[in-house]
């Protein structure tokens, strides 16, 4: 199999890119974000605030996340619901955050990824792909942009699908996110010593998207 891990910061356009890349080269996409999302919702629903410790990681243990495709785009469930546009709300980014520093919610998933790596070509996207999910994977990319540019990015698609946005609160999220995802314990955000750096904040999708082909040939 061939695995190819994307990893980097919250906008960089790590899942835009790995689907592209996915489509050309016929493998399959992997959101590993959207699977920390299903679990984060789980919690969401049932109430339980993202410091319960305990409480969460009973939720995300008794909870199922799975994946599937309809016409080659990921969809993903929670206990067979299809979750995929409700786990895209900013309480819910902003909570998978705060739930993915435990280790149990993390040991979970990274057991379904690596299965799902050694069945199939991947391109996986996430946060430590390259440096503790697949630490094996063929070809590493660490996908970033400045902050700015990264919630510029946010505030257009916002404003695209009829919503407010105020882009100093969303520098502020992307930042805090940032923070906390490079500074947990295990498995934080940090680029693998064997991955490539891109930075895409003044490249265009095809640019990236042909730089991670030509690197995977
Ligand atoms: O990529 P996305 O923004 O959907 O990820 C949401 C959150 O899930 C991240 O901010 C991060 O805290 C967490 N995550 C993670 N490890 C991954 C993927 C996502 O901790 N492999």
């Amino acid at each position: 199999m061939y695995n190819i891990a994307i990893d980097g910061p919250a906008g960089a356009g790590k899942s835009t890119i790995a689907k592209i890349v996915a489509k050309q080269l016929d493998f399959i996409y992997v959101d590993t974000g959207a699977m920390y999302r299903t679990l984060a919702l789980a919690c969401y629903r049932a109430g339980i605030k993202a410091d319960e410790e305990a409480k969460v990681v009973a939720k995300c243990k008794e909870s199922t996340v799975s994946l599937g495709y309809e016409n080659g785009t990921q969809k993903v469930f929670l206990n067979g619901e299809d979750v995929s546009t409700e786990i895209r709300q900013e309480v819910i980014g902003n909570m998978t955050s705060a739930i993915a520093v435990y280790p149990e919610v993390r040991e979970i998933l990274v057991k379904l990824q690596q299965d799902l790596a050694k069945q199939n070509n991947v391109v996986m996207d996430g946060r430590d792909i390259g440096t503790a999910v697949l630490p094996n994977a063929d070809l590493k990319i660490y996908l970033t942009a400045s902050v700015s540019v990264r919630a510029k990015r946010r505030y257009d698609q916002l404003v695209e699908n009829g919503n407010e946005a105020d882009i100093k609160a969303i520098e502020k999220d992307i930042e805090d996110r940032d923070y906390r995802d490079m500074n947990r314990e295990v498995s934080p955000l940090k680029q693998a010593d064997d991955a490539v750096l891109l930075d895409s904040s003044y490249m265009t999708i095809d640019e990236v998207v042909a730089k991670i082909v030509s690197l995977a040939q």
